[in-house]
């Protein structure tokens, strides 16, 4: 395990003129990771995207929550003020070019740029075997799920560059890399995802903008309680899932704002597996 010296202990702090030891005597907080950044989550009136919301805003950014409905997202605001964060809202359908160019202007004219985008919005219409999936499955599910994310990280990369780079985490999720049974275009939706990261990550690194992916396995969230109300499958987790228990959403949140923050600045082009275990299980 790396150590400082006791030599290094006593010398001074390059920052404050302070020795190392001091510092910690006196509990002097290192500064909130993203102080000074501004967010943009998709999705975020509810679930794993509220929690990154929040995350992101207890770690210092500025963070503009969105989704469908206005009435989530007043609700959303209002929650995350009330906890003394600095966020604002606004209607964003992913799927609707409209909405999304709101959202990037948004960001702009209320908090001055973009550094951040959690691309987090995604549908699944369709629980079933495969070759039952119709035209109109798999246009709604690559429509919302893949080019929406693709075409709103092109809205935000102009932004970030203005500000000098930026970081960029799309949500993937386990079944990107092994299909959960009943959720086939979903989960080969996932994988596209996966997929995108890997193509934009080197394009968008001499930009100074990093991108990385996250792969939850089953969270606790209204999108997932078909599987984590139902008994056997809860029995299953127990048997697959090494942390034998359902996720949390804040346990994807504390992921996603190490991936956006200066520890990760070396990181791009990855995928982070938020799973309890599962997915090397399965
Ligand atoms: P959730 O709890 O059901 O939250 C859904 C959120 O998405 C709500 O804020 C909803 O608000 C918003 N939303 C739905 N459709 C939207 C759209 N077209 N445009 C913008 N916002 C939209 O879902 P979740 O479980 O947190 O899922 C978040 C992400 O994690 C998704 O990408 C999902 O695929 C991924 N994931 C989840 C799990 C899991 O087990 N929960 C596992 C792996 C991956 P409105 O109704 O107001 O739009």
């Amino acid at each position: 395990m790396f150590r400082l010296s006791p030599q290094r202990l006593l010398s001074l702090s390059p920052r404050s003129g302070e020795s190392y030891i001091m510092q910690s005597v006196r509990g002097i907080q290192t500064p909130r990771k993203h102080e000074g950044k501004v967010a943009l989550v998709t999705a975020s009136s509810d679930g794993i995207g509220l929690a990154i919301a929040r995350r992101l805003a207890q770690d210092g950014a500025r963070v503009l929550l969105s989704s469908r409905k206005q009435q989530n997202v007043d609700k959303a605001v209002q929650e995350l003020k009330k906890e003394g964060l600095n966020v604002e809202g606004t209607v964003c359908h992913v799927g609707k070019n409209e909405d999304r160019v709101k959202l990037v202007n948004t960001a702009v004219q209320k908090f001055g740029g973009v550094d951040i985008l959690v691309s987090n919005a995604a549908v699944n219409p369709f629980v079933g075997n495969i070759l039952d999936s119709t035209d109109e499955v798999w246009e709604k599910i690559l429509d919302v799920n893949v080019k929406a994310t693709f075409l709103l990280v092109k809205l935000v990369v102009p932004k970030m560059q203005e500000r000098g780079g930026g970081s960029i985490v799309i949500v993937s999720s386990a079944s990107g890399f092994t299909p959960f049974p009943s959720l086939g275009p979903y989960s080969v939706s996932k994988t596209a995802l996966l997929g995108l990261t890997k193509a934009l990550a080197p394009e968008l690194a001499p930009l100074n903008i990093r991108v990385n992916c996250l792969a939850p396995g089953l969270i606790r969230t209204n999108f997932s309680s078909a599987f984590w109300k139902n008994e056997s499958v809860l029995d299953q987790i127990k048997i697959k899932v090494g942390i034998s228990r359902v996720g949390e959403p804040e346990e994807c949140a504390g992921a996603v704002s190490f991936l956006c923050s200066p520890d990760a600045t070396y990181i791009t082009g990855e995928t982070l597996v938020v799973s309890g275990g599962a997915y090397s299980r399965l």
